[in-house]
């Protein structure tokens, strides 16, 4: 089924959102509301005649007035909606992208808690258009690839423009893995002020899928360290570099990046800066096993750069040098060498 427009798209979601209530849920349709017994809480446990549940379609919206839940459609449809139906909602979505993989709640014991799943469905940036925000991504403006040319991007595969309604322009970042956008980032690389430098989807938007590396899918197999950055440029500055998109390395990021490069050693390389470095040191004393550290900072600190892909931006022989595999692995050492070296200086 093809959406030509706005208004058959609130409608298709209506109708789909009806379809999914339970048929004991008491639902009944008066114009623009759609009106249940919530299925997240389970609404009155003393009245089983109250309906709390409030659907709306013209802004395509669920609000519960028991629990206080309120989400837009696509993640109350993933609450109530089996698989198979929200993955017939994201293909009629032009632009909704079908993940392999993704993390979902899963109850075990009673409690609940996320694991890694196959075929999980995650809408990607379709959410930013279905919010109202934004226009539909594009490929790069000339303006946007000559900002990447000046980060030294060379592959802009990962990247797209998006204009906002109010027609200012951002980067759309795309963290994929196995070939599927599985999450997006936008940076506001015009400094357009009162708007932060990078702005990230919450888990919830998302329906659970948290922050994956970036980069994840350019790793060169033949190469046995993934480097891990806190931001994209920098990842794309060195190589085999993904981002983590933080000061932290999660448990989420840990476990994609194991099961799809199992081979692999994950090396950390914060930003040199007081931040990064007292990061850095927190990783290396709570993960004396598993975590080896890029000593690398004392290069940066010889031109005064703060970071990866600052230091790349020196010209060829310095970005070439953070492609250097065999000075890569020299600067490698291990959580313990680091924390000697840290109480030393
Ligand atoms: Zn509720």
């Amino acid at each position: 089924m093809q959406i030509a427009d706005e208004i058959s798209w609130r409608n298709y979601l209506a109708d789909v959102v009806w379809n999914s209530l339970p048929v004991d849920s008491g639902k009944v349709k008066h114009q623009d509301q759609i009106n249940f017994r919530c299925p997240i809480c389970g609404d009155s446990k003393r009245n089983r005649s109250k309906k709390r549940g409030f659907y709306y379609i013209s802004t395509k919206s669920y609000h519960c007035f028991n629990c206080g839940a309120n989400m837009m459609a696509i993640p109350f449809l993933r609450k109530i909606a089996p698989d198979g139906v929200l993955y017939d909602v994201m293909k009629t979505y032009d632009g909704f992208k079908l993940a392999s993989i993704g993390s979902k709640r899963v109850f075990t014991n009673g409690e609940e808690s996320k694991e890694l799943v196959p075929c999980t469905i995650v809408p990607a940036w379709g959410l930013l258009v279905e919010s109202g925000n934004y226009e539909s991504p594009t490929a790069l403006t000339q303006e946007a690839s000559d900002y990447l040319d000046s980060r030294m991007v060379g592959n802009k595969d990962c990247f797209l423009s998006i204009t906002d309604k109010k027609g200012r322009q951002f980067i759309l970042i795309l963290y994929k893995y196995l070939g599927d956008c599985i999450f997006y980032q936008l940076h506001n690389y015009t400094e357009i002020f009162g708007i932060p430098k990078y702005l990230f989807p919450n888990s919830e938007e998302l329906g659970g899928q948290e922050k994956p590396p970036f980069g994840i899918d350019s790793i060169d197999p033949s190469w046995k360290y993934i480097i891990c950055c806190e931001g994209v440029y920098d990842a794309l500055s060195y190589a085999n570099g993904v981002a983590l998109s933080g000061r932290v390395v999660t448990a989420y990021q840990k476990t994609l990046l194991a099961k799809r490069w199992p081979a692999h050693k994950i090396v950390m390389a914060f930003d040199n800066d007081l931040a990064g470095k007292t990061s850095m040191k927190k990783l290396a004393a709570e993960n004396p096993r598993d975590l080896l550290f890029l000593d690398i900072g004392d290069v940066f600190s010889k031109f005064g750069k703060k970071d990866a892909n600052d230091f790349a931006k020196l010209g060829e022989s310095a970005a070439g040098l953070l492609k250097n595999r065999k000075f890569l692995e020299s600067r490698i050492k291990s959580a313990l060498e680091m924390n000697v070296q840290f109480q030393l200086g």
